[in-house]
């Protein structure tokens, strides 16, 4: 199982109820990752060859990616690696959000683009996007940035004007409505990762009437996507009566 979110812990937590011999995987990102009650391993497989090669000798029968939908390299190498190995897959992926009455979205292909789309004058932008990539906004000085990060940084902020709070979700729509109005926060900037452990920071856009930037998920190529843990299970059990 590759995992990496919230919706991965849970799906953990029921795998680890049955007699599946299962084996939790984390890219390693942060320096405190959440405990799983599976046994886990942490980094890099070195690619879609890698991955192909960890899983005929670890003797893996099933791959369940339970990456973030930001995460388009794992999946797509999740997807090659069992494509060339015949092992089946299935993701498991929450809906993307969408936007509700009251919601003032504007949706951007990528990251570049979403820092393309901040005002020219000076905003006081929360940057919920996580560590990665916030590089692309260096080319926009002019904003103060609000950050939440799982792990204090180790170096300076490519940003010049930036504020990093250290939190792990799941957040709740109070804590994010204070968080926006003690920073003066105008703008958000999101990535669409749907679920429920960040929806709160829209909420709390929507009570405030802010405007939200909404990053559209990458492409990852066609494969089977499943929504909840019970449909995993079910795919589960089903392969393995199968025998397949
Ligand atoms: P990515 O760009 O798709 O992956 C880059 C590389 O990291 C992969 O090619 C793989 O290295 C390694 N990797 C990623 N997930 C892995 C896993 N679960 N187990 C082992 N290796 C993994 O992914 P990312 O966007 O950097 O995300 C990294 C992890 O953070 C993912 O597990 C994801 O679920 C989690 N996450 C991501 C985001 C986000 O916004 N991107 C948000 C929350 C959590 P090799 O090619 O060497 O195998």
């Amino acid at each position: 199982m590759l995992g990496g979110t919230t919706e991965a812990t849970q799906l953990a937590t029921a795998l680890a109820k049955t007699g599946y011999d299962a084996l939790f995987s984390y890219a390693g990102r942060t320096n405190r990752p959440v405990a799983q009650p599976l046994p886990t391993r942490v980094g890099g497989f070195g690619g879609a060859d890698g991955l192909a090669g960890f899983l005929k000798d670890d003797g893996i029968t099933h791959v369940i990616d339970a990456t973030h939908p930001f995460a388009a390299q794992m999946s797509t190498n999740a997807i090659t690696a069992c494509g060339n190995t015949e092992i089946p897959l299935v993701a498991f992926e929450r809906p993307p959000w969408q936007a509700e009455l009251g919601d003032n979205w504007l949706s951007v292909s990528d990251i570049t683009a979403a820092s393309l789309e901040l005002p020219d004058h000076p905003a006081r932008v929360f940057l919920a996007i996580g560590k990665q990539h916030i590089d692309a906004f260096a080319a926009r000085p002019e904003h103060f940035y609000l950050l939440r990060l799982v792990d204090t940084p180790t170096q300076a902020l490519p940003l010049p004007n930036a504020h990093a709070v250290i939190a792990r979700g799941p957040f709740d729509e109070a804590g994010d409505l204070a968080l926006l109005q003690e920073h003066n926060i105008n703008i958000i900037v999101a990535k669409n990762a749907g679920g429920q452990g960040a929806a709160a920071k829209l909420a709390a856009a929507r009570a405030l009437g802010l405007k939200v930037i909404m990053i559209d998920r990458p492409h990852i190529p066609a494969r089977r996507v499943l929504g909840t843990v019970g449909d995993v299970m079910t795919w589960l059990d089903h392969s393995a009566d199968l025998g397949v």
